[in-house]
């Protein structure tokens, strides 16, 4: 049974992952996408947004899981009985980061390998980061996310907004 784990923060999950994880259920036999929940990258989504999230529009799929972890990524490849991590490399800045975490992990855990998917060309410019960013001023998002995302991500950026006003003086 080839399980992996595929590690990320998903704030919000966008085009990009979801080419990654299409690609790579077709090879492996079940897939577990760990959501990280880390405060101190102070998320847009909470950890159970993002969660919800991905199950939504995984839905088409029928050998995966998507989990919550914290903590080491290695730990959680080994509670989840997982041989491989997937990881996404878009550009020359990835490699650098995604090469010494892969190393790291391969010392910490020799049995655990590393499976890299290099992106496809159309959305090797997309990250969670610039997406959010887009959305904060109320640029259209529509292709950059699935459908159900955006429409999580606009009520997300109205909310906050709201709540930017509420806290103004009058
Ligand atoms: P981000 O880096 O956008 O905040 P994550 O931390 O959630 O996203 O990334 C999880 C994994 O998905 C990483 O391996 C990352 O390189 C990969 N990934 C993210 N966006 C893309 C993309 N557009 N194409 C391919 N891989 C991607």
């Amino acid at each position: 049974m080839l399980r992996a784990v595929y590690p990320g923060s998903f704030d919000p999950v966008t085009l990009g992952h979801m080419d990654i994880i299409r690609r790579s259920v077709k090879i492996v036999d079940e897939l577990i996408v760990g959501v990280l929940n880390n405060n101190a990258k102070m998320p847009l989504f909470s950890v159970e947004e993002r969660v919800k999230m991905l199950n939504d529009v995984t839905r088409e799929f029928s050998n995966i899981k998507i989990v919550p972890f914290e903590g080491l990524l290695i730990d959680f490849a080994r509670q989840m009985n997982a041989s491989f991590v997937v990881r996404g490399l878009r550009a020359i800045t990835d490699f650098e980061y995604e090469l010494q975490m892969s190393q790291t992990n391969h010392k910490l855990e020799p049995d655990v390998e590393t499976m890299f998917f290099t992106t496809s060309i159309e959305y090797s410019y997309l990250s969670s980061t610039t997406v959010r960013e887009v959305a904060a001023f109320g640029g259209d998002i529509s292709q950059f996310v699935p459908e159900a995302v955006a429409i999580q991500l606009n009520r997300k950026m109205n909310e906050e907004k709201e709540r930017v006003m509420n806290e103004q003086p009058n």
